[in-house]
Parts: structure tokens; C-alpha cells; sequence
């Protein structure tokens, strides 16, 4: 059983040498236990956090343990009487290519699923932290202006197109011109402008032109800096993610922005709420999975998924995904079948 640990707590961005692979004997399930293959692994933002032991809102991995993670998995041994051999199962498997678990946070993928990866993206947790938070949250009304950024990834690309679903003019926000034309032309964006292009502040502001009515916020940093002075009165602000700040070692340079950012939720009247998706919502998964089914299947929703194949792989794929190499939800294709 390959199974990639926590090595170092990484300062700034994770290296390659903050993982160490381990090779351990694969165990058989005792009374009330199954055994878990390990097909795919969702790598996260959220697993940079749990790799730190700042206070957070969830414990850190401790150095030596495997990483956590999100799996889809195949049932290989069962001594459980709720899974049979071969029962395909969404679980929090880590990295590693087999698990043993007791059932706790496990639950049965329909054998009917084409695309199984799916349950690790928008139909899993990064597709219902969309559709929760854009529209609890959020409170979109058709005409407003929603904007979104990191748009061509797992969550921003679907908020962008629930917002569109209701009615609204949505501009996205991704690094680079491919990422760009992506989510305008594939996923029906309105506009998508690169946040990397030097005058970035002036195009939003330029495809933003009624201001902005509700901000998804994914990545925090110069991003929000140009989304600041664009927000309407009454705009609602979901916080769901600063992935710009992930890797910081200290604040910013720079004057303090404290006091503009509190002069501006006070005087227009803004909402600005954090959540975190199963601490907040999760009796609502199973309304989320009926209606984003029935969306995906009829071609609503698009999506657009980065599998990268080999567990060995997932170290250089997750420290990818913090600088925005990803393209799309990046999962891990551990084994086939
Ligand atoms: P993505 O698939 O969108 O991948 C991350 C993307 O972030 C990168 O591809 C990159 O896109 C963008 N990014 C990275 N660094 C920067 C930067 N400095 N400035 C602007 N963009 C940057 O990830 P997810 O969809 O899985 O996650 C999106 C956000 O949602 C994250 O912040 C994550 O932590 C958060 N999240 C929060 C949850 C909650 O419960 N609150 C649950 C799930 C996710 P690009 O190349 O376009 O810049």
C-alpha cells in the first residue's frame, strides 16, 4: 500500500520534499471494517490549511500521517454489513491506494454512475460549496452582475453558471487567455477577464460597467483589491476561499486596507459572510445532488476535470494547483478499476 505522508510543514509554497511515499503492508478488514480501493483522489486548496498548524477550523495532518483527501473507491474486502465487494463509494480515503475504514463517512455511489471522478467535483463537495454559497449566500437576482474568480476551476465554474441560470450577467476571472476563452466560450460566461494582464483593475472595472451586485470570493489578494471600488450597494460578498493567500508567510506589503475595506461595507450597505461547506450546510447535500444531477445530465451545468494519472504524482499536481496550474477540477486517477 503506497501511501504519501506529511513530511515538513511546508513555509510559503509546499516543495516536493514536504511528502515522503511510503510503502506499508495492506491490512485485511477486522469484524466491521471494509477495505478500500482507492480509484480517484480529489486533490484541494483546503489541503495546504491542513498542512500548516495554524488555528483553523479543522485539525492539521500531524507530520508522518497521510494526507487527507477526498476518494472515490471500490470496495475490495468487506466485513461490514452495509458494503459489499465490489460497491463503488465516495470516501475520505487520503493518499494512499487503499483504506481501511469502519463506514463512518462513507456512503454508496450509485452503480449507475458514468463518470464515478465526477462525485469528487461538481457533483461533490466542490459543486455544492458553489451552489450553496452563491445562492444562500450569495442571493443572486436576475440582472444583477455577478463576478467570480479562479472562474475555469472546480467551484468557480459553477457558480458562474448557476448565476447564469438565474438570470444573471456573469464575468469570470482566471489567469490566462486559454483559461479566458474557456469559461466564455465553453461555459457561457458574459466576459472573463486574465487577472495576470497588467492593466487587470481597469478591464474588470471596463466588464463591470453597472458595478458588481455579488462577489464570489475564491481568491482574495489583488483580485479583491480591483473588485473592491466596483461593488454596488447591497452587493453580498460569499467568502469561500483566499487562494492567493494560502502559501503567505505574513501580511502583505503595503498601507493598511482595514479601514477602506470597513468604510466600504459600511457605507454601501454590504454583506460579506464566510462559510465553510459541511460545518454550515451539510443536511443539504442531498437537495444539492438532486437538483445539480438533473443540471449536469441536461447539460446545464458544464464541466471540465484535470486527471492527472499516478498517486506518485499528486505531491507536484497539489503545489500545481496553488500557483494555478490546474485546468479545470484536478483529480488524481490512482487505479482504474
Ligand atoms: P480551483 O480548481 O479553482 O483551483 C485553484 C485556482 O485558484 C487555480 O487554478 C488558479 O486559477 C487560482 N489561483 C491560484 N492562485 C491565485 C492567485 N494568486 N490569484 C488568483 N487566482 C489564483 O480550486 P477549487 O475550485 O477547488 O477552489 C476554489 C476556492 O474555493 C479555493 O479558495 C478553495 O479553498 C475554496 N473552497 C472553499 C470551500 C469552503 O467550504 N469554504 C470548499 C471548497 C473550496 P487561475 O489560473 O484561473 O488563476
Amino acid at each position: 500500500n503506497r501511501q504519501i505522508t506529511l513530511a515538513s510543514r511546508p513555509v510559503g509554497a509546499p516543495t516536493a520534499s514536504d511528502f515522503k511515499m511510503l510503502e506499508t503492508a495492506v491490512s485485511a478488514p477486522a469484524e466491521g471494517q471494509v477495505l478500500l480501493r482507492n480509484l480517484y483522489l480529489s486533490l484541494d486548496p483546503y489541503m495546504r490549511g491542513r498542512m500548516s498548524d495554524a488555528p483553523s477550523y479543522a485539525a492539521p495532518v500531524g507530520i508522518g500521517e497521510v494526507m487527507g483527501a477526498g476518494t472515490v473507491a471500490r470496495v475490495e474486502t468487506s466485513r461490514h454489513p452495509d458494503y459489499r465487494v465490489g460497491d463503488l463509494v465516495l470516501a475520505y480515503g487520503g493518499w494512499q491506494d487503499f483504506t481501511l475504514s469502519d463506514g463512518s463517512g462513507v456512503s454508496r455511489l450509485g452503480a449507475d454512475m458514468a463518470r464515478p471522478s465526477l462525485a469528487l467535483g461538481v457533483l461533490g463537495m466542490p459543486g455544492f460549496t458553489a451552489y450553496m454559497g452563491l445562492l444562500d449566500i450569495g442571493q443572486p437576482k436576475a440582472g444583477d452582475t455577478v463576478v467570480v474568480a479562479a472562474a475555469s476551476g472546480a467551484v468557480g465554474s459553477v457558480v458562474g453558471q448557476i448565476a447564469k441560470l438565474k438570470g444573471c450577467r456573469i464575468v469570470g476571472i482566471a489567469g490566462g487567455a486559454e483559461k479566458c476563452r474557456y469559461v466564455i466560450d465553453e461555459l457561457g460566461f458574459d466576459d472573463c477577464i486574465d487577472h495576470r494582464a497588467g492593466d487587470f483593475p481597469a478591464r474588470l472595472a471596463a466588464a463591470c460597467a453597472d458595478g458588481i451586485d455579488v462577489y464570489f470570493e475564491n481568491v482574495g489578494g489583488a483580485v479583491f483589491d480591483a473588485v473592491l471600488p466596483l461593488l454596488n450597494p447591497k452587493a453580498r460578498i460569499p467568502v469561500c476561499g483566499l487562494v492567493a493567500n494560502y502559501n503567505d508567510t505574513a501580511l502583505p506589503p503595503g498601507p493598511d486596507r482595514l479601514g477602506l475595506l470597513a468604510r466600504t461595507l459600511l457605507t454601501r450597505r454590504i454583506k460579506m459572510q464566510g462559510f465553510i461547506i459541511f460545518d454550515d450546510y451539510g443536511d443539504r447535500y442531498g437537495e444539492f445532488l438532486a437538483v445539480m444531477a438533473d443540471w449536469v445530465r441536461d447539460g446545464k451545468i458544464k464541466y471540465r476535470e484535470d486527471i492527472v494519472d499516478g498517486l506518485e504524482n499528486a505531491p507536484q499536481a497539489f503545489i500545481g494547483l496553488l500557483e494555478g496550474r490546474n485546468f479545470g477540477k484536478l483529480v488524481v486517477r490512482i487505479a482504474t478499476s
